[in-house]
């Protein structure tokens, strides 16, 4: 997790600022262990394996973990690289363009492993986070550390530790695979 990240992120339980309490590793600019805290309502929250973790899956509905679960064992197993990838992710995007991520803050709902959250950051967005509620955000860390625009965040999609700072979201193939996914949208915490 980049520092930076901090300025992006919100108390998912009260909307409060994130502060960093403490990390114990580095590895150049990422924390890899840490703790995170609310300023308002102290809760803290882990920074494991570079990702910061807002989400317990044991806490979490049987049916949302069971999502989660899925789409972690696709994305983790799922390592086969599609040369067409790039136009297709651009087919599902459309009208939106390439050009379009230049200079803006980007969010990806369901990250993965992180495929689309490094074309956006590759197409000039300013920071781009992908969040993930599935174990997909260990590939999606690793495939995405080295870029300093990207940042990989597990929590739930629909209790996001994010302020209200995004100028565009995108989710691909994630929202349809929820038990209702019609009584769902992005939800960020109120202020
Ligand atoms: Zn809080």
């Amino acid at each position: 997790m980049k520092e930076k990240l901090l300025d992006l992120l919100a108390c998912p339980t009260c909307g409060g600022d994130i502060l960093l309490a403490y990390a114990s590793k580095y590895d150049d600019r990422e924390i890899i262990e840490g703790v995170l805290t609310c300023k308002k309502c102290d809760r803290e929250y882990k920074v494991v394996r570079g990702v910061p973790r807002f989400a317990d899956l044991g806490k979490i509905e049987e049916d949302k973990a069971a999502t989660a679960e899925n789409f972690g064992w696709q994305w983790t197993n799922f390592t086969q690289e599609d040369p067409k990838y790039n136009e297709q992710f651009l087919g599902w995007l459309q009208p939106v363009k390439k050009e379009f991520f230049e200079g803006k803050v980007i969010l990806e709902g369901g990250c993965g492993k992180g495929r689309h959250t490094k074309l956006a950051a590759e197409w000039g967005a300013t920071e781009v986070v992908g969040i993930d509620l599935g174990d997909g955000v260990e590939s999606a860390f690793a495939l995405t550390r080295n870029m300093p625009n990207t940042h990989i965040v597990q929590c739930d999609i629909f209790k996001l530790p994010l302020k209200k700072a995004f100028d565009y979201a995108f989710s691909v193939g994630v929202l349809h695979h929820t038990p209702d996914p019609k009584r769902h949208s992005f939800h960020s915490p109120e202020r």
